[in-house]
């Protein structure tokens, strides 16, 4: 962007360079630094019109970034996909700043799905609805239903408002990668890919929103995030979990939410899970270093701040307090990309209790594992 109050707007086409012997596109990346406490107006509605204009605008929320694109504009939506390497049978969650926009994009809204948005909305919170017509096949992988969440993010809340529209936003990263809770990480993966990156510092909750069926009764948790099983249950009554939400290696469920069957999350570390009382796990660990490290593998370990001081021989990473399980979920993703810049080839990862946020944090841990998972009681 330019300075200046009234920023040109650089129609699309400008902004590719073609190349023309592998036909791949090149996009110039506009890194733009937001203040969330006084959002800049010039900032935001540049980021809004190209939206408008069918670009890519990676933002903060406080889940993780998102990678935003008119959800109503399929070849904008396409683009998505496009940056992130996504498969396209894993459909995307429409993001909203008003409930007036929800009948545009669902048949009905049942009594569960607006006592759910009442308490939970704007928030970490995406509900499962019937799609109506409007809504592109491209978004929803040709299913019947759409995801909808109304993020609390100022710089998101902002930018869909200014918009005006409905936007399409998955997690801003190349697919498969661990999910990105800064710019810096934006940026690792999507620099040359998408228009504009809105920088506004750290994504807090760090982990994805919960994904909440609401077609169904009772409602089914397909993908554990932000808001937590015990919190709907506060809320909903009795909610079922879908059981490849926590599953092990050997179990062959084929999940309901169609981007839960790939593996994700992964750092190019192999990622081991320990998993049992603590000081078994400590002591296991312990062992694995001692036994790989004969071998001359560079090892890593994603311990808490209960328990850091115990290792000695690998890269340590805490990962946070158990006693306050948000800080791990806040601290995940990124300690995972941390091990692959100081080069580390595997990584130990304690298991935490898989209870309130910790089950979304286990959830992703094991994944990032390969559901490659030792018990040690
Ligand atoms: P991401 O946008 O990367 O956070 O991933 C969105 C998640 O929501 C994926 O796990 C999708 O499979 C899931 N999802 C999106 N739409 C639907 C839907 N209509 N039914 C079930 N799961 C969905
Ligand atoms: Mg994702």
């Amino acid at each position: 962007m330019k300075g200046g109050a009234t920023p040109l707007l650089r129609t699309r086409t400008c902004n590719r360079v073609l190349w023309p012997a592998r036909e791949v596109f090149v996009l110039k990346t506009e890194i733009l630094h937001i203040n969330i406490n006084a959002i800049e107006k010039d900032k935001l509605s540049y980021a809004a019109e190209v939206i408008k204009g069918g670009g890519l605008v990676a933002f903060p929320t406080e889940t993780v970034y998102g990678l935003g694109a008119n959800a109503l504009d399929t070849k904008a939506v396409q683009g998505i996909f496009n940056a992130k390497g996504r498969p396209s049978d894993n459909p995307l969650i429409v993001h909203i700043a008003e409930k007036s926009l929800l009948p545009e994009l669902v048949r009905q809204t049942t009594e569960t799905a607006r006592r759910a948005m009442d308490a939970f909305w704007p928030g970490p919170l995406t509900l499962v609805m019937d799609k109506s017509e409007k809504v592109p096949g491209i978004i929803t992988a040709g299913l019947d239903t759409v995801a909808v969440r109304m993020p609390v993010h100022p710089v998101a809340l902002a930018l869909i408002r200014e918009a005006g529209l409905p936007i399409a936003a998955p997690s801003a990263n190349t697919s498969g990668r661990p999910s990105p809770t800064t710019a810096k990480h934006v940026i690792e993966d999507l620099f040359g890919k998408v228009d504009v990156i809105l920088d506004g510092g750290n994504a807090n909750v760090g982990l994805e929103s919960t994904v909440l069926d609401v077609t169904v009764n009772p409602p089914m948790i397909l993908r554990p995030g932000g808001v937590t099983a015990e919190q709907l249950e506060g809320i909903l009554g009795p909610v079922n979990i879908d059981p490849a939400v926590i599953k092990m290696k050997s179990e062959n469920i084929t999940p309901k939410s169609p981007g839960m069957k790939y593996t994700h999350y992964s750092p190019k570390a192999e990622v081991i899970v320990v998993e049992g009382s603590l000081e078994k796990v400590v002591e296991r660990i312990k062992n694995f270093v001692e036994e790989y490290k004969s071998k001359g593998t560079q090892m890593g370990i994603l311990a808490t701040d209960q328990t850091r001081r115990y290792y000695s021989g690998a890269e340590v990473i805490s990962a946070g307090d158990r006693n306050h399980p948000e800080t791990i979920a806040s601290n995940l993703f990124g300690a995972l990309r941390e091990f692959d810049e100081r080069g580390v080839q595997v990584v130990l990862a304690e298991a935490v209790e898989v209870k309130g946020i910790g089950m979304a944090v286990m959830n992703r841990m094991n994944k990032a594992a390969g559901y490659n998972i030792v018990k040690v009681d």
